[in-house]
């Protein structure tokens, strides 16, 4: 169970569930180096110091911006929370 006082209406892109994992290693693998310094700069950006939790729910292709991030690209998304 959820504690009742984070927000889980909340949807994030792969690289961001995965950074909410504490699988940073994720984006070296996917990213080429500038790249991956700039998506792992909009993910701490995004992260900030609010706490996030992975939930079990997950859409397998979405437009919605991601909620962490906020990037528009397309693909799956994950049900995390946050407080
Ligand atoms: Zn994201």
């Amino acid at each position: 169970m959820v504690d009742s006082d984070y927000d889980t209406d909340v949807w994030v892109c792969v690289d961001c569930f995965m950074a909410i994992s504490g699988n940073w290693e994720f984006l070296e693998e996917h990213y080429e180096r500038e790249e991956k310094q700039e998506r792992e700069g909009d993910i701490k950006a995004g992260l900030g110091n609010k706490e996030w939790i992975n939930l079990e729910d997950e859409l397998t292709f979405s437009r919605h911006p991601c909620d962490c991030c906020e990037t528009s690209d397309s693909g799956s998304r994950y049900q995390v929370g946050v407080r």
